[in-house]
């Protein structure tokens, strides 16, 4: 049974509606950022549950929303299928919670045939990350691959399968090549929320994902070209507000993975910003990651000299959306602009109580007037 501060929280999660399963995953893939957060000091996996953890969290689970099963916001999400009582726990939860969606993210290869025979029966939505159904690819990207169970699980599941999340790797023949298998294990696959996206990096990463990263980016366009032609419902992670195209994504509607919503949240907020600085003129700062920093100054040429932007030194590499900037990046963007007297930033920055993603506090009155808009 959890004890301690990661019983504290599981049933935190718990009442965002997630069952972290726990459990440490053998599947060492490159990309995880399981070791960037280590390295800043985030203990991002707990020991797995028992049944007496997930009895203890029933309470606070809101029945009419999705129930998100396997992960977490305080932990990463770990593999939920290696779990080794997965089944008696999914039972547990359905017991308690027959109608309402379970919503579970894979990878797909460690799904066995009792595991379908279950999820089968139920009210679950299933989203695989996939990544690519390249095998040489695979094999650069992770150990302990089961490639023919997740082409299977992909076929015998496809009614289950809600999303299924692919790497742009640099290579668009091999994107191509995924759309196809795709289609030919189960042609309704390419109906199905496709989220494309790129490998990051940090600077803890081991450096053959940032060369992924930084040769996937030069032809990002001419994917996204081709994946808007060939799927149905394309979804895109969005990790940077200027570099998109204009055109992308009139067809889709889903929140955070559509480049239009995302420009507009940050609109409405920039909006708020900015009528703040009106009324402090000279003496404030605007605040950005670099995911919206360029974007903004093509935006608000007006305002470039107090557009600050705020460079992400606690992970580096290509973590550069905003709510993956913490205090410390914060407070140097401000050391070295310091002539302002008011600091504008988004509140995402800080939204774990007024906490960053390492759990520091923010600093919003003294010394430093840090205004965060929501
Ligand atoms: S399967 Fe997920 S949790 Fe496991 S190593 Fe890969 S990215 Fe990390």
């Amino acid at each position: 049974m959890l004890q301690g501060e990661d019983a504290y929280k599981f049933i935190n999660d718990a009442k965002n509606n997630c069952i972290v399963l726990g459990g440490k995953c053998n599947k060492s893939c490159i990309f995880c950022s399981c070791l960037t957060q280590s390295k800043v000091g985030l203990k991002n996996w707990t020991d797995p549950i028992d049944k007496t953890d997930l009895q203890y969290a029933i309470d606070f689970i809101d029945n009419s929303m999705p129930i998100y099963f396997g992960e977490g916001v305080s932990f990463l999400s770990c593999e939920p299928f290696l779990h080794p009582k997965f089944l008696e726990l999914f039972e547990e939860i359905n017991n308690h919670f027959p109608q309402t969606v379970k919503r579970i993210t894979t990878i797909g290869t460690d799904i066995t045939r009792a595991h379908i025979d279950v999820l089968l029966k139920q009210n679950v939505e299933i989203f695989v990350s996939v990544n690519t159904l390249d095998k040489q690819w695979r094999s650069k990207l992770m150990k302990n691959d089961n490639y023919n169970n997740l082409i299977y699980i992909l076929d015998v599941l496809e009614e289950k399968i809600k999303q299924i999340n692919l790497f742009y790797l640099g290579d668009l023949d091999v994107l191509k090549k995924d759309l196809d298998r795709l289609y030919n294990i189960n042609n309704n696959l390419l109906q199905k929320q496709i989220l494309l996206r790129l490998i990051e990096y940090s600077k803890y990463s081991p450096s053959m994902v940032k060369k992924i990263h930084i040769n996937s980016k030069k032809s990002w366009h001419a994917a996204i070209e081709y994946f808007d032609k060939n799927v149905s419902y394309p979804l895109y992670w969005i990790r940077e507000l200027y570099n998109f195209p204009q055109t992308k994504m009139t067809k889709v509607s889903y929140g955070k993975f559509n480049i239009h919503t995302a420009r507009n949240d940050f609109n409405i907020r920039i909006k708020k910003a900015l009528s703040f600085v009106e009324d402090n003129l000279l003496d404030s700062a605007i605040l950005l990651a670099e995911s919206s920093y360029e974007y903004f100054i093509n935006k608000y040429p007006e305002y470039k000299d107090i557009a600050i932007k705020v460079e992400n030194k606690t992970f580096g590499g290509s973590y550069i959306a905003t709510p993956l900037l913490t205090k410390n990046d914060i407070l140097n963007a401000i050391i070295t602009h310091k002539k302002y007297e008011y600091y504008i930033a988004s509140s995402d920055i800080f939204s774990y109580n007024l906490r960053d993603l390492t759990r520091n506090k923010a600093i919003v009155d003294y010394p430093i007037n840090l205004i965060l808009v929501e």
